[in-house]
Formats: structure tokens, C-alpha cells, sequence
């Protein structure tokens, strides 16, 4: 039996990959400072006595024996992750440096939870993990895309200079069932105010694209890296590679929740992506094949009945 510490354990993603780590039977440490996350998603396993959970901030150190970390603490959508711009990039390299340290010291192995917003607004497409990205470094996304870019530094320093067993993962824009419905990402949006006959906000055009991943997709690719190697560090991009516009991701829920929503287009918040769409060859070779299984209407399908049962 491994002991595993997950950092964000409580929010979206990470509710899930304890769900996962505990079903293949092992010893989950679960981290969260509630800041988006929510105990109701791990409520359900509090009675199994090989998950611990714990009220702990990443920003300072944490200690415990552990064989692996998987570190997904910080906030992820815009709206909450601009709320506190300092504490979010606090979250990213503080808490970097405080599981990496924890890493070293145990000698677990640790996984990022980076992003695709490491490439900013991209100038290549699809994006490579080769490509360096386009970041605007004192813009208002840049606590987090330029936080998460620290964090892959530090942990391939750690890599390099202390040994630490790392893996990098950057994903790619994922939905699914206990999203925040308040958390201000363009799924749970779309799906709450389709539910509710309220108007569906686009901001800008809506030409804009994202690729949209289905939570149960990622989770199987985290857990794959996680037993690749150890000379294999990534950064792996994982992310489902069809391309969608929001205008087209607009009709979508509202065909699929037979809404009478109309839609209205807003002002588009300031270095938006006007595209995205992860190359996941990499992934394909080093995860045994990996490649997403859940097509978006899918996975849309899912998660609008898991809305519609929790409103
Ligand atoms: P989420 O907001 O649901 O989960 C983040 C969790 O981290 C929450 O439970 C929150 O309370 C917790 N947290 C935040 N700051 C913390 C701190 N200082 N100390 C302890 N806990 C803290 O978001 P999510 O979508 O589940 O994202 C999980 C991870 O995956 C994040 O690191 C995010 O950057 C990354 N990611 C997500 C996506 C996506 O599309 N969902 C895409 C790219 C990367
Ligand atoms: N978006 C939108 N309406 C909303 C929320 C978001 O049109 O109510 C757009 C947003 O401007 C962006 C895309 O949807 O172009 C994805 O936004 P999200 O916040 O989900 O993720 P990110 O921009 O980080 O990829």
C-alpha cells in the first residue's frame, strides 16, 4: 500500500484522483485550504479509513511520510484565481517549493498539475511541449501562467540538483461533474445559466477556441505519469484535442439542456487565448497509448445532469 498526498484534494480534479488513488487501494492524504474546493466533494469518503483529511494552506510547509504527491493546490479559474493575484502566485511557487522540499526529504515522487496556460496566448498550433509560449508577464493572468511557469522551473531544478523524482503534466481546460457552479469557468457558466433560462454570457466574439477534456480522461493520464520511469519528467501536454469555438460550445449545452437561453455577448476579459488545442503525441508515446476517450457532448451530458441534480 502507497501513502499518496494530494494537495487540493478537496476541489475538482482532485476529488476525483482521490476517488481513483483510494478505489486501487491506497493510503490518501488529502491537503486543502477550502479556498475553491468544497468538503462536499470528498464527503462521501470520510468513513473510508485509508483517506485523511486535512485543513492545511500549501504556502507553508507540511510534513508527513509519503511515497507520492500529487500537487494540484492552486486556484484554477480566472475569476478566483485574479481575486487574490499575490496569494495565487504564492500558491504556485511557495507551494512549490514546500512540496518539492517534502519530496526530497521522503523521497516521493511529485507530479504538477501545470497548465496549458503556460503557453499564453499561442503563436503555435496545436501547442508542443517544445514551444516556449507567448506570456504576458504583467498582465492580469499572469499570477497564474507566469506561477505555474516558476513551478515547472523549480521542479526540474529540483530534479536536476536534488534528484527529486518529478513528473510535469499541462493541462489542458477540463469539466466535468463537482465544478464549482460559482467557479466562473466557461462550462459550468454555459451549463448553470442554460439550466437556469438565464442568458448565456460570450465574452468577445466567441471565436475564440478551447479543447475540452473530460475529468475521468485526465485522471487515468495523471496516474499513468505518475508510473511512468523516473529518467521521464515530462512536461507531458494532456488535454482532448477537438477544437471548439465558445459560440459553438454555446449551441452545444443549450441544444443539450433544451433551454430556452439566449445568448449575449460581454467584453472579453483582458490576454483571453484566441486559441488552444494541445498536440498530445507526446502523451500518446510515453502514457502506454493514452489518448481521450470522451467525446465533449459526452462528457457535456454528465456533468449538465450532475448540475442539474445539485440546483
Ligand atoms: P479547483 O479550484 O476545483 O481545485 C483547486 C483546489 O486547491 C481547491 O480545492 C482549493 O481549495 C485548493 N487550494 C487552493 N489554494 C490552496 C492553498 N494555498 N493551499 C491548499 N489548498 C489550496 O480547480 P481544479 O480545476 O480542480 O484544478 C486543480 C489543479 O489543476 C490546479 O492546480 C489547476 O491549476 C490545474 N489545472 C486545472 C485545469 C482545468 O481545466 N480544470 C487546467 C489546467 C490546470
Ligand atoms: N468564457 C465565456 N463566457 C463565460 C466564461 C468564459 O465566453 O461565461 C470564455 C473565456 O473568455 C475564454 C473561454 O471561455 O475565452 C474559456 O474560459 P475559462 O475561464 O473556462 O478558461 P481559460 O480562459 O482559462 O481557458
Amino acid at each position: 500500500m502507497k501513502r499518496i498526498l494530494v494537495t487540493g484534494g478537496a476541489g475538482f480534479i482532485g476529488s476525483h484522483l482521490c476517488d481513483r488513488l483510494l478505489k486501487e487501494q491506497n493510503d490518501v492524504i488529502c491537503l486543502d485550504n477550502y479556498f475553491t474546493g468544497s468538503k462536499d466533494n470528498i464527503r462521501h469518503l470520510l468513513d473510508n479509513h485509508n483517506f485523511e483529511l486535512i485543513r492545511h494552506d500549501i504556502t507553508t510547509p507540511y510534513y508527513a511520510e509519503v511515497d507520492e504527491i500529487y500537487n494540484l493546490a492552486c486556484p484554477a479559474s480566472p475569476v478566483h484565481y485574479q481575486y487574490n493575484p499575490i496569494k495565487t502566485f504564492k500558491t504556485s511557487v511557495y507551494g512549490a517549493v514546500n512540496m518539492l522540499g517534502l519530496a526530497r526529504r521522503t523521497k516521493a515522487k511529485i507530479l504538477q498539475a501545470s497548465t496549458s496556460e503556460v503557453y499564453g496566448d499561442p503563436a503555435v498550433h496545436p501547442q508542443v511541449e517544445g514551444y516556449w509560449g507567448n506570456v504576458n508577464p504583467i498582465g492580469i493572468r499572469s499570477c497564474y501562467d507566469e506561477g505555474k511557469r516558476a513551478a515547472e522551473t523549480l521542479f526540474m531544478d529540483y530534479n536536476r540538483q536534488n534528484n527529486v523524482r518529478v513528473k510535469i503534466i499541462r493541462i489542458f481546460n477540463t469539466y466535468g461533474p463537482r465544478m464549482n457552479p460559482n467557479d466562473g469557468r466557461v462550462v459550468s457558466n454555459f451549463i448553470v445559466q442554460a439550466l437556469k433560462g438565464e442568458n448565456i454570457t460570450i465574452y468577445g466574439d466567441g471565436s475564440q477556441t478551447r479543447s475540452f477534456q473530460y475529468v475521468s480522461d485526465l485522471i487515468e493520464a495523471m496516474i499513468r505519469m505518475m508510473n511512468t520511469p523516473d529518467d521521464f519528467t515530462g512536461p507531458v501536454n494532456i488535454g482532448n484535442p477537438g477544437e471548439f469555438t465558445m459560440l459553438e460550445l454555446a449551441a452545444m449545452v443549450i441544444k443539450l439542456t433544451n433551454s430556452s437561453s439566449k445568448i449575449v455577448f460581454c467584453e472579453l476579459p483582458g490576454d483571453d487565448p484566441k486559441q488552444r488545442r494541445p498536440d498530445i503525441s507526446i502523451a500518446y508515446e510515453k502514457l502506454s497509448g493514452w489518448t481521450p476517450s470522451i467525446k465533449l457532448e459526452e462528457g457535456l451530458k454528465e456533468t449538465i445532469a450532475y448540475f442539474d441534480h445539485i440546483l
